[in-house]
C-alpha cells in the first residue's frame, strides 16, 4: 500500500472514556431526541432549525454562537426546536483544502488526526454542557460517528456521500435522525434509494464487527439544490419541488415522509443572504399546502457570527473559513420572523 501507517488511533469506547458525559449532559441529549424525533414521527408540529456555520472552525466562536441561540429558542420553543450545526467534518469538492477539525483542529497548522478526533468530542461536550444543545454533524467517515454517538441528536449524509453503501447501512443502525441529501446532480431517486436502504435492516461489517441494523425510520430527505451539466446552480425548494417530493414518497411507501430544507449550498446558490428569502418561501409553501405542512419538518441553515465567509487562513472571529454564512443580527431575525410565519 502506498500509505504510512504513523499511529495506531484510540477506539471510541477508549475516547469516551477519557472525556465521558456528566449523567445532566445525558439526560439533556435523550430530552433533545425525544422533541426532535417527535417532528419526524408526526408527534410534534413543531418546526425543526439545523442551523450553524457551515464549518466548526474555533471552538471559542462556535460556543459563542451557539449560546446565542439558546437564548432564542428559550424565546421560540413553543414553534421551534434548534438543532445547532457543530460540522467537524467537511467534504471537499476536489478532495483538497481544509477537510474540518476532525483533520485540522487548528485550521493553520498541518493535520493532526488524534488531536481532531480529541477536538472535536470535546467542542461537542463543552456545547452540551454548556448549552444543553445535542448537536448536527455531517456523517461524512461512518466509522468515525461512534466517536460522537452520545452527543448527537442529527446527522446529515452530504451530497457528495449519499450514494455511498457504506453511508447508507450505518444510516440503518442508528437511532436518530439522519438527513440524506440529493446527490450534486440532483437526481432525487439516489436520494430516495440512500432513504429506503436507511430505513431497512442490514448485517454488515462495522469496525471489525459484523453488525446487524434494526433499519432507522427516521431517515428522511434534505434538498439542498443541485449543479446543471455547465455547473450553475438549480433550486429545488419551490412549491412544485415539494409537491415532486410528496408524490415520490407517496409512490414510496416509506414510513415518516419528511424533508428539511437546505437554504444554502445550492439552492441559495451560496447567495448566503438569500437564505431569509428562502426560508419563508418554504414556510409560505407549508402554510398554503396541508400536505406540505406535513412533509417539510425544518430548514437547513447556515449561520454564524459574522456576514459571509473568508479564506481557510483567515482569523475574523466568528466568519465562516468554508461556505458563507448568514451573520448573527440576520439570523436572529430570521428565527423570530419563522416563528411568526409559523
Ligand atoms: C454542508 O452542509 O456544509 C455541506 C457540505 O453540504 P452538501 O453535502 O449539501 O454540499
Ligand atoms: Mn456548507
Amino acid at each position: 500500500m502506498n500509505m504510512d501507517f504513523r499511529r495506531e488511533m484510540p477506539t471510541a469506547r477508549v475516547i469516551k472514556e477519557m472525556y465521558p458525559l456528566t449523567a445532566e449532559m445525558q439526560e439533556s441529549k435523550k430530552k433533545n431526541d425525544k422533541e426532535i424525533t417527535s417532528i419526524f414521527t408526526g408527534e410534534s408540529d413543531k418546526f425543526l432549525l439545523v442551523i450553524g456555520p457551515c464549518s466548526a472552525d474555533r471552538e471559542d466562536a462556535v460556543l459563542d454562537y451557539i449560546s446565542r441561540l439558546r437564548t432564542v429558542q428559550d424565546k421560540v420553543g413553543d414553534k421551534i426546536v434548534i438543532c445547532p450545526r457543530i460540522y467537524t467534518n467537511k467534504p471537499r469538492t476536489t478532495g483538497d483544502g481544509y477537510k474540518g477539525m476532525l483533520h485540522q483542529p487548528d485550521p493553520n497548522n498541518a493535520p493532526d488526526m488524534l488531536k481532531g478526533l480529541i477536538s472535536i468530542r470535546k467542542l461537542h461536550i463543552n456545547a452540551l454542557s454548556q448549552t444543553g444543545f445535542s448537536c448536527a454533524d455531517e456523517m461524512l467517515y461512518p466509522e468515525n460517528h461512534q466517536y460522537l454517538s452520545d452527543c448527537l441528536s442529527y446527522v446529515a449524509v452530504g451530497a457528495r456521500s449519499v450514494e455511498n453503501q457504506n453511508h447508507r447501512l450505518t444510516a440503518s443502525g442508528l437511532d436518530i435522525p439522519v438527513g440524506m441529501k440529493n446527490p450534486t446532480g440532483g437526481d432525487l431517486s439516489v436520494m430516495m434509494n440512500a432513504i429506503t436502504a436507511a430505513h431497512h435492516s442490514h448485517t454488515f461489517v462495522y469496525s471489525n464487527w459484523e453488525v446487524c441494523s434494526k433499519g432507522n425510520p427516521l431517515a428522511h430527505a434534505i434538498l439542498r439544490g443541485y449543479s446543471d451539466k455547465a455547473g450553475a446552480s438549480v433550486p429545488n425548494y419551490h412549491y412544485e419541488d415539494l409537491e415532486y417530493l410528496n408524490e415520490l414518497y407517496i409512490k414510496s411507501g416509506l414510513e415518516n415522509p419528511a424533508v428539511v430544507v437546505d437554504t444554502n449550498h445550492a439552492n441559495s446558490g451560496k447567495k448566503w443572504f438569500e437564505q431569509p428569502r428562502i426560508a419563508k418561501g418554504v414556510v409560505h409553501s407549508m402554510c398554503h399546502n396541508p400536505d406540505l405542512r406535513k412533509l417539510v419538518k425544518g430548514l437547513m441553515i447556515e449561520s454564524y457570527i459574522e456576514d459571509g465567509n473568508q479564506k481557510p487562513d483567515g482569523t475574523t472571529y466568528g466568519l465562516s473559513i468554508t461556505d458563507p454564512c448568514l451573520g448573527w443580527e440576520k439570523t436572529e431575525k430570521m428565527i423570530y420572523e419563522i416563528a411568526d410565519l409559523l
